[in-house]
């Protein structure tokens, strides 16, 4: 009793002390300390098989803790087809699949071709852990480089939920989680790369959004917008945020277990400007690599060592070394001039895999789709294009596609791409995900820590992780997650 009051003392929660006033609630003996006091979540955002691989000889921070004699290592299967970053964070934090889930994509393209952005509550359909952790009396922390890679996985009440917004130069959520100063520090950085990786510099389709193809790279102060997130320098502050949230929220310092989430969208932001096969794409990872130590080494001096347990992910993989890409542009006119032809009128509007037609004769909508379809379908590097409403059975993706598809938010219209070939999003630029290809789906599931018997996990369902966090922390799983937990100790 008085080892509950004290340690609710020193943590300054005020939980256990409302127990403490109701002494009827308490069991007569007071339960010992957990063992585990603290699941956190790592996701690298865009993390492929291939590059988790490429990286393996050269781990010696969290990712060798991770990949060591300790911890137990999987792939983590996404059962759907169009694996981008906010349905795959809402199936991390909910167990659930985008037909379940709603969050069909990172923009909710409907028929007419408006289009939503899916950071929002309201449009999420089944239950985040984060609310199950919350009932079952744990603090939720939830942390990332950008809106939609937090914002699910913090839940509905989290004790904290920041990101980093890159527009506004300022910690979205708690502005004074990381000093204005040591903000500016970290972006004055110049990123060079350690000189023993053994891959070339300037390889095909590197260098957007004013980054060069070659190093040196930044200092990021000087890169515009989106461009100082695809650097080493946007994790290191990461990791400052998730340190300054652990002492802040005090997680791990109570009987109620926490939840912590962190995901680094600096590997994402690399792939894309540069590719996952690129010198920058490596050389990030081992920077990541060792911020995911300095975090591990502050639980260890905070939490304690073996009371905490990690898994990291990922929210989808990425295509490491595309072959070609697809130009949405000529796809439009041609469409657009067939319409025209046809009389029906209107354009083809992309939300790549998913497309409609805006602006249609009414009451032509069938025929204009039937059109946008067939010009896809003829389209080098497409090799099936169909209606949502006819998805074509018998292939390797057909159900795929179908967990990605939910009458209310998804297009008429879907296209799937060749192997290695990307939607051109990025002017022929990078890496690019989305597809129900193997590189797209499997991503490393990697657990160290409390609880955690060592050796290989094999092949498992992404929709596991969410129920495996929930029963790391003594919380019963959130309410639409059917899959059971990954097998722990
Ligand atoms: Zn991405």
């Amino acid at each position: 009793m008085r080892t509950v009051l004290m340690l609710a003392l020193l943590a300054g929660c005020p939980k256990p002390a409302e127990t403490v006033s109701t002494p009827a609630a308490v069991p007569e003996a007071a339960p010992e300390t957990p063992e585990r006091k603290l699941a956190v979540l790592i996701v690298l955002d865009q993390f492929p098989l291939e590059l988790f691989e490429a990286g393996r000889p050269y781990y010696t921070g969290g990712l060798a803790r991770l990949t060591g004699d300790q911890a137990r290592q999987g792939v983590g299967v996404y059962p759907y087809a169009t694996t981008q970053t906010c349905p795959g964070h809402v199936t991390l934090a909910t167990g659930t699949e985008p037909s379940k889930s709603g969050i069909v994509a990172n923009y909710l393209l409907a028929a007419d071709g408006s289009q939503t952005y899916c950071a929002d509550f309201a449009l999420l359909k089944t239950e985040p852990l984060g609310d199950a952790v919350k009932e079952a009396g744990g603090k939720v922390v939830a942390l990332s480089l950008k809106d939609r890679a937090s914002l699910f996985l913090g839940g509905h009440s989290p004790d904290l939920m920041a990101y980093y917004d890159v527009k506004k130069d300022v910690i979205a959520g708690a502005e004074d989680l990381v000093a204005r100063e040591r903000i500016d520090e970290i972006f004055s950085e110049v990123w060079t790369p350690r000189e023993d990786l053994g891959r070339e510099d300037d390889r095909p389709n590197e260098g957007y959004y004013g980054l060069t193809p070659t190093f040196p790279h930044g200092p990021a102060t000087e890169l515009e917008g989106k461009a100082r997130l695809a650097t080493p320098m946007a994790g290191v502050l990461l990791t400052d945020m998730a340190i300054a949230a652990v002492d802040r929220e005090g997680l791990g310092q109570d009987e109620a277990p926490d939840f912590l989430s962190v995901s680094y969208s600096n590997t994402d932001y690399v792939g894309h400007y540069f590719t996952a096969s690129s010198l920058e794409a490596l050389d990030n990872l081992l920077r990541v690599d060792a911020e995911l130590e300095r975090l591990f080494a502050h639980l260890d001096a905070t939490v304690g060592e073996g009371q905490w347990t990690a898994l990291l992910s990922s929210d989808h993989g990425g295509e490491d070394d595309p072959v070609d890409y697809i130009e949405g542009e000529p796809i439009a006119e041609r469409v657009k001039a067939r319409l025209a032809e046809a009389g029906i009128g209107g354009e083809i509007v992309f939300s790549w895999p998913e497309a409609t037609i805006q602006g249609a004769a009414a009451g032509r909508e069938a025929e204009a789709y039937a059109i946008a379809v067939e010009e896809l379908a003829a389209t080098e590097g497409v090799i099936s294009a169909f209606t949502t409403d006819a998805i074509p059975d018998g292939e390797s993706w057909s159900e795929a596609v179908r967990m990605s598809y939910d009458t209310e938010r998804s297009a008429p219209i879907y296209g799937i791409s060749a192997e290695g070939v990307v939607f051109d999003w990025y002017e022929q630029h990078g890496s690019d995900h989305g597809s129900p290809h193997d590189y797209d789906r499997r991503v490393p599931v990697l657990l160290y820590g409390a609880g955690v018997a060592p050796g290989e996990l094999g092949d498992v369902d992404i929709r596991q992780v969410a129920p495996t966090l929930t029963s790391l922390v003594g919380a019963r799983s959130p309410k639409d997650a059917t899959l059971p937990a990954i097998g722990l100790e």
